[in-house]
């Protein structure tokens, strides 16, 4: 395996889903990522992940786009679009293909659910029913990666050491859908490679998938980026914040208040008296003074302060 990246100016990302406008969830993951990656003097790249065209809302990717140059959330290079890579994500699964590491499967989820599996982090583990080749008269349906029978590890800059084991927390699983669609864990780990990212800042709601993404990274000779998983926003029926609850409501002169309450529920002490600072200014004291100890560990309920904020 390729020795961890260089630490010294780490590249960051964005990887909004296209699935409405930006919500204060999001906003809290872009504003984290932003001065995490621009405090150690890095870059911050932006990707859309417009991978299944039936959850893509039109014209939401164009609105995040804007959304965040009003914030002042300014990325570097081009906008990656992964609705543009199904070749190179084509190109990692024959890689995976060509070392036996993936297999057809032709079970639908009936079948699946019928055979009584455990539960697992998300849903009910494959039974590997195809795991050994299909039966005769049956063609596959999805592609699954086999996973070992081992813990993997991971440090995570929030949450500390993680530890989840493939086999009996997830089992074999989807890396090419029964739709023909690129599973997202498969794109997540070729772009973020190919991007050269090398520090990961995301929702605490995908820190079940990092360890199916280390190993995919494994099997396929990726360096490992550094993770940190931030809390996320709650709303009163104890959901995470999505775009049902939070749309940020935009404009110039309210962004920099929107900034600072972000900054303030990943607990960092932005000043009160700075309250009317334009969103540059507040993004600027984030890059100078963010502190990942500060951060909470676990998701909050979200502040009356910042449902002001927001339609
Ligand atoms: N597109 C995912 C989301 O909007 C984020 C994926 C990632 O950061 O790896 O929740
Ligand atoms: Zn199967």
């Amino acid at each position: 395996m390729p020795p961890a990246p260089s630490a010294t100016t780490p590249v960051g990302r964005f990887a909004p889903s296209p699935t409405g406008p930006l919500h204060f969830g999001s906003l809290l993951t872009a504003v984290g990522s932003y001065c995490l990656a621009h405090q150690a003097g890095g870059s911050w790249l932006l990707r859309i992940e417009d991978l299944d065209p039936p959850r893509v809302v039109p014209g939401a990717a164009d609105l995040i786009l804007r959304t965040l140059d009003t914030l002042a959330l300014h990325w570097d290079g081009e906008v990656l679009y992964q609705s543009r890579r199904s070749a190179r994500y084509a190109e990692a699964l024959a890689i995976l293909e060509q070392k036996g590491l993936i297999y057809g499967c032709a079970c639908s989820r009936k079948e699946i659910l019928a055979s009584a599996p455990h539960p697992g982090e998300e849903g009910p583990i494959y039974p590997g029913h195809c795991r050994a080749g299909l039966a005769p008269g049956r063609s596959p349906r999805a592609w699954r990666l086999r996973v070992p029978p081992r813990s993997i590890i991971l440090t995570d800059g929030v949450r500390g050491r993680i530890i989840q084991h493939l086999a009996e927390d997830v089992g074999d699983f989807v890396i090419r859908r029964a739709d023909g669609l690129f599973a997202y864990q498969l794109a997540v780990v070729v772009d973020d490679a190919d991007s050269g990212v090398t520090q990961v800042v995301r929702g605490q709601d995908l820190l079940t998938s990092t360890p199916r993404q280390i190993y995919l990274q494994e099997c396929l000779g990726f360096p490992h980026p550094d993770y940190i998983h931030l809390p996320l926003a709650l709303a009163d029926d104890g959901e995470k914040i999505s775009k049902r609850h939070g749309a940020v409501a935009v404009s110039r002169e309210g962004g920099g208040r929107l900034i600072a309450a972000a900054l303030r529920f990943l607990g960092q002490p932005f000043p009160e008296e700075w309250a009317d600072a334009p969103a540059a200014d507040v993004l600027r004291w984030g890059v100078a003074h963010f502190n990942l100890s500060r951060v909470p560990k676990t998701s909050q309920p979200l502040p009356e302060s910042v449902r002001a904020c927001l339609f």
